[in-house]
C-alpha cells in the first residue's frame, strides 16, 4: 500500500480496500521504523488518528473529495495549531501557533490527514538539511548522502514512502533541489499562487509553498487544494481558481498529431549545460530530453546570460529580507529567551545568540550589511536591478519556447558533511534554481535517472520551468514524461529500519 501514489490510494479508499485510519497507521508505523532518517521533527499519533477517523466518517457519508483521507506531511515552516511549529530552529523549539497556516487549513479542509511536521534547514536556509537544530536528515537512497534542502525532511519522507505527499517551500530551490536529490516530483508555483500566510518567513519576495509527491498528477491534485487567493497574504494573487489537472493526458497541440507532445518547444538554456555540470547528471538530462523528442517535442537553444549572477544577486536579496524578517525573534514576542541577562539589550543579544544557528546568523550579518547606509546602493540596489534583467531574459527565452528544461542541480546529492563547513560551495550548487525564484516563475523537478559509478544510487531530477501562471501546462509536460517512463516509481529498496 505504501508504494502507491495519491491517485492510487484514492482508488483504494474509494474501493473500500482500506480505510483512512488504516492508511494513517501504516504510515505512522513506517515513520516510527525509519526514525534514523530524521525526516520528522514532530509526530503525534493520536492527533493523526483523530483526523483519519473524521475523514473515514466523511467517506462513509459519501462526502469524500479527491483528497479526503489521504495522508500528508507538512514542512515545519508551516504553522500548525496542533503540532509544534519550529522552522527547524532552537528559537522556535517549543513554539505553539494559535492558528493553522492557510496551506495547512486548506489541505485539512480538503480532508487530508496530517502525519506530522518534517525536518528542514533552520528557517529554510540551506541546500542540504544540515542546518537544522534537530539534526541532519539522511537521504533514503544512500544514507551517506544529504537529501537536499531546505525541504529535505519532506523529500526524504516521500522518497522513503513514509508519506505519500508532503508540503515544501522554495525560496531559491528548496522544493526542486531536494525533490531532485531524492527522486520525487515537486513543484514551486508562480510567486503569489500559494498563500504565505502562516508560512514562517525567510525572504518574503521569494518564498513560495508547493507540493511534493511521487507524480506530477498528484502534485496537480494537491495544488488544486493549496493554491488560492488569500486576503491575509498581501502578495497573494487575485486570480480565479483553476484546475491544474485539466491538461493531464491531453495532446499538447490539441489536434490529432500522432505524438502527444507534437508542437511543444523546449528551450535549453546553454548556460545550464556548461562545464560546471557533472557528466552523470548531463547524461541523465540528455536522455530525458531525447525522451521528450520521442514524444514529439522539439528542442531549441535559448540563453539566460545572467545565470551566474543569480548567485550573488540571490545571496544579497534573500539575506537582506531575512535580516528584516528575523528581527521579530527578540525573545519577547516569539521564541527562545535567554535565562540570564542584565538588561533589555543584553536580553535581546543573548536570546538571539542562543536561539539562532550559525547559517542564520551569517545571513543576518550579510543582510544587515548590504542594507546599511553607504552599502545599500552598491549591493542591494544593484542586485535588484540585475533581478529585473534576469526576469526580462526569461521573457526573451519564452518568446522562442513553451517551457525551459535543464538540470535542477549541477551534481547528484553530495555526502553529509562534504560542504557543511563551506557555505560558498553550498551556495554555488544552487545555480540552476535561483534565477527562476528571482523571476517569480514556476518550476518543478521530475525524476529522470541516477548518477554514475559511486553515485549510481543517487537520483537526478529534470527541471522544467514554465512562464507565469503556466503550471497546468508544465504539469501536463511532466505527466507526459511520467506516462512514458518509470523513474518516478522507483523507491529506495531498504530505507533505514523499514
Ligand atoms: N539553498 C537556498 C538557500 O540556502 C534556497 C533555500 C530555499 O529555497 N529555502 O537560501
Amino acid at each position: 500500500m505504501h508504494q502507491k501514489s495519491l491517485t492510487e490510494l484514492r482508488a483504494a479508499l474509494d474501493g473500500k480496500e482500506i480505510s483512512a485510519s488504516e492508511l494513517a497507521q501504516i504510515y505512522l508505523q513506517r515513520i516510527e521504523a525509519a526514525k534514523d532518517l530524521n525526516a520528522f521533527i514532530s509526530v503525534d499519533r493520536d492527533l493523526t488518528l483523530a483526523q483519519a477517523k473524521a475523514a473515514d466518517a466523511l467517506i462513509a457519508q459519501g462526502n469524500a473529495g479527491p483528497l479526503t483521507g489521504l495522508p500528508i506531511a507538512h514542512k515545519d515552516v508551516f504553522v500548525t495549531r496542533d503540532w509544534a511549529s519550529t522552522a527547524g530552529s532552537k528559537m522556535l523549539e517549543n513554539y505553539a501557533s494559535p492558528f493553522d497556516a492557510t496551506v495547512v487549513e486548506r489541505l485539512g479542509r480538503a480532508g487530508m490527514v496530517t502525519l506530522g511536521k518534517t525536518n528542514m534547514d533552520e528557517f529554510a536556509m540551506g541546500s542540504s538539511n544540515e542546518n537544522s537544530h534537530f539534526g541532519a536528515v539522511k537521504n533514503p537512497w544512500d544514507l551517506k548522502a544529504v537529501p537536499g534542502g531546505s525541504s529535505g525532511g519532506s523529500a526524504a519522507a516521500v522518497a522513503a514512502r513514509l508519506a505519500p505527499a508532503a508540503t515544501g517551500t522554495d525560496t531559491g530551490g528548496s522544493i526542486r533541489q531536494p525533490a531532485s536529490f531524492t527522486g520525487i516530483t515537486g513543484i514551486k508555483p508562480t510567486y503569489g499562487r500559494v498563500s504565505r500566510f502562516g508560512m514562517i518567513a525567510f525572504a518574503s519576495s521569494l518564498d513560495q509553498g508547493g507540493p511534493m509527491a511521487q507524480t506530477a498528477a498528484d502534485c496537480a491534485t494537491l495544488l488544486n487544494a493549496m493554491a488560492s487567493f488569500d486576503e491575509r497574504d498581501s502578495t497573494s494573487l487575485q486570480r480565479e481558481d483553476e484546475d491544474y489537472t485539466r491538461y493531464l493526458g491531453q495532446r499538447w497541440s490539441g489536434d490529432d498529431a500522432a505524438k502527444p507532445l507534437a508542437g511543444l518547444r523546449i528551450g535549453m538554456p546553454k548556460e545550464y549545460f556548461g562545464p560546471g555540470l557533472a557528466d552523470d547528471v548531463r547524461a541523465a538530462i540528455d536522455a530525458a530530453l531525447k525522451q521528450y523528442e520521442a514524444l514529439g517535442a522539439t528542442l531549441v537553444e535559448v540563453s539566460l546570460p545572467k545565470t551566474e549572477l543569480s548567485i550573488p544577486v540571490y545571496y544579497i536579496i534573500a539575506p537582506a529580507e531575512a535580516s528584516s524578517n528575523l528581527s521579530r525573534f527578540d525573545g519577547v514576542r516569539y521564541g527562545h529567551r535567554a535565562a540570564h541577562y542584565t538588561d533589555l539589550l543584553d536580553m535581546y543579544k543573548k536570546s538571539r545568540a542562543e536561539g539562532f544557528g550559525p547559517e542564520v546568523k551569517r545571513r543576518i550579518l550579510v543582510g544587515t550589511y548590504v542594507l546599511s547606509h553607504g552599502y545599500y546602493d552598491a549591493y542591494y540596489l544593484q542586485a535588484q536591478k540585475i533581478r529585473r534583467i534576469i526576469a526580462r531574459d526569461f521573457q526573451e527565452a519564452f518568446s522562442h519556447c513553451d517551457v525551459i528544461m535543464g538540470p535542477v542541480a549541477p551534481t547528484v546529492a553530495w555526502n553529509l558533511g562534504e560542504k557543511a563547513d563551506d557555505p560558498v560551495q553550498m551556495y554555488l550548487a544552487d545555480i540552476y534554481t535561483l534565477s527562476t525564484s528571482l523571476a517569480g516563475l514556476p518550476g518543478m523537478s521530475v525524476p529522470c535517472g541516477f548518477g554514475a559509478g559511486a553515485n549510481a544510487k543517487r537520483p537526478v531530477g529534470l527541471q522544467i520551468v514554465g512562464n507565469y501562471f503556466n503550471e497546468a501546462r508544465m504539469l501536463q509536460v511532466a505527466d507526459a514524461f511520467q506516462r512514458a517512463t518509470d523513474w518516478h516509481q522507483k523507491s529506495p529498496s531498504a530505507p533505514a529500519g523499514v
